[in-house]
């Protein structure tokens, strides 16, 4: 007799970004690996850079199909094969990014009736707007993943729904209403939902947030143990299950080290190496992401903080942003890397994140608080050092260095939304770094004590995810519900 989950088939649309594609390529194996159809579509650039993974887990026998749509770049004004959020060569065509992203319904539609098993619910990045209206037509669940933690929604629904930050000054602190602990922002630091700047998305944001919760239930990459008073408070106003850390649900070591792109694993050896020659818990390791674009100024404050530390570390330099060249020639005319090469390793392009943060040589991870990043420092066990940028990450960090107490920040003091990097007047200095560096790595007690919390944190993380755990638990729970659901509809 075949188990409750046989006849279910989740279907997984991602946004093409990779901070929202890799942990739903996570989340595929998760279901899968509890007995559950997963199909997943991708565009033909995030089908390849996730084809190793997804064929390693289907060849161990997962039940996962790669359905890929064409991804309209051209039809919606974007370069050809631009087809995912870094890949665009500046965020001025967010806009067009999105446009083809609603472009993509009906093809997807098409996809939909063919599928079979039939689908049992769309688990789909809260951004794909119009599986809104398919879910409808398709008279099928709508789940939605937004890839943030249950403090970040809850600060954002309450700020959303008080419309407190519409009478008080840019700069000036306010109290967020109704939540566990008191939590205070300006209004400058807030995501684009509420803090909008120049940007001309604003009706595409309002209607996310709209079908966000209109959805039947929320997926959240988050465990409970990490923010249960707020996890709690976050289910009265939705249906809510925390599955995460979706990074921890991957234990294949070629799987963790190719993570978001399938040419990494040909330099990890390299990067491993060198961090086998340092000192245990001695290298701050920096990387801010998959979008972030430093201004130059602001990547040679970054630059200087580190070398000025002392500490061994790891610099991902990205190699996407329009100034990279000024970048490269900055680091070449200054004998940067010459300077640095005793203690320093610059990593261009993508680095293994994960595999870096698992080696024990790291002490400190410099992390822009992108969720996935930061839960992924929670996993290893590590104090951060915290430079939040864009989007809900002055959120995630105030619960890093607020309320878990893991984590130390820079001094960002604004959001620099995707696309302004290039405002010329300086954020964050090298001293604010160097000191957050120095308070994180110190061997004093109030350093020892972020240590200690963070490794428990971690230890936390890990058990969430094993059988029995509370993020286990969440995921058959959900499963059943889809599977009655589906029972109770023939
Ligand atoms: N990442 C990586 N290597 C890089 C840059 C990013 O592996 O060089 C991964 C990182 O581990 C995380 C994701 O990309 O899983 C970035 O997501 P996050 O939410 O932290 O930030 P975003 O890129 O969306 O700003």
């Amino acid at each position: 007799m075949g188990s409750l989950s046989d006849h279910i088939n989740f279907v997984l649309i991602p946004l093409m970004a990779p901070g929202h594609t890799i942990p739903m390529i996570d989340m595929a194996k998760l279901f899968a690996k509890r007995g559950v159809n997963i199909t997943i579509i991708l565009t033909p650039l995030d089908a390849t850079r996730f084809s190793s993974v997804i064929e390693r887990a289907v060849r161990s026998g997962l039940p996962i199909q790669l359905l890929q749509v064409k991804f309209p770049s051209e039809e919606a004004g974007l370069p050809p094969g631009c087809e995912s959020a870094d890949s665009l060569p500046s965020y001025d065509l967010m806009p067009n990014f999105f446009n083809a992203i609603t472009m993509l319904q009906k093809p997807m539609e098409e996809i939909l009736k063919e599928l079979n098993p039939t689908p049992s619910c769309i688990i789909c990045d809260k951004h794909i707007a119009w599986t809104a209206d398919t879910c409808t037509k398709f008279q099928i669940p709508r789940i939605v993943f937004d890839g943030m933690s249950c403090f970040t929604q809850l600060v954002t629904n309450n700020i959303y729904i008080s419309k407190i930050h519409e009478n008080v000054a840019l700069e000036k602190p306010f109290i967020v209403p109704d939540l566990p602990d008191e939590i205070e922002f300006t209004k400058l630091q807030l995501p684009g939902l509420l803090n909008p700047g120049t940007s001309t998305i604003t009706g595409f944001r309002e209607q996310v947030r709209k079908t966000e919760f209109q959805a039947y239930g929320m997926v959240v990459n988050s465990f409970e143990e990490l923010e249960q008073r707020y996890v709690d408070e976050f289910r009265k106003i939705k249906n809510v299950w925390c599955i995460g850390p979706l990074s921890l649900w991957s234990n294949d070591s070629l799987d963790i080290a190719q993570r978001g792109n399938n040419q990494d694993s040909i330099n990890s050896d390299q990067f491993m190496n060198w961090l086998d020659s340092k000192k245990q818990g001695s290298v701050i390791y920096a990387c801010l992401g998959s979008l972030s674009r430093l201004s130059t100024a602001q990547f040679i404050e970054l630059a200087l903080g580190l070398e000025e530390s002392s500490h061994p570390f790891i610099l991902v330099v990205k190699t996407s942003g329009g100034n990279s060249e000024e970048i490269e020639k900055w680091i070449l005319e200054e004998e940067f890397e010459e300077r640095i090469k005793e203690r320093g390793l610059l990593i261009r392009g993508w680095a293994p994140q994960v595999l870096i943060l698992s080696h024990s040589a790291v002490g400190g991870f410099l992390t822009h608080c992108g969720w996935n990043s930061t839960l992924e420092g929670i996993c290893s066990g590590l104090p951060m050092i915290t430079w939040p940028m864009f989007g809900e990450q002055f959120l995630n960090e105030k619960l890093v260095v607020q309320i878990l107490g893991t984590g130390v920040g820079v001094g960002a003091q604004a959001v620099v939304h995707l696309g302004e990097e290039q405002k010329p007047e300086m954020k964050v200095m090298r001293n604010g770094i160097t000191k957050a560096i120095q308070r994180v790595m110190d061997e004093g007690k109030e350093g020892s004590e972020r240590r200690k919390m963070a490794k428990e944190l971690g230890e936390k993380a890990r058990r969430s995810v094993e059988v029995g755990g509370s993020s286990d638990l969440n995921a058959r729970l959900l499963i059943q519900e889809i599977a009655q659901l589906g029972k109770s509809k023939q």
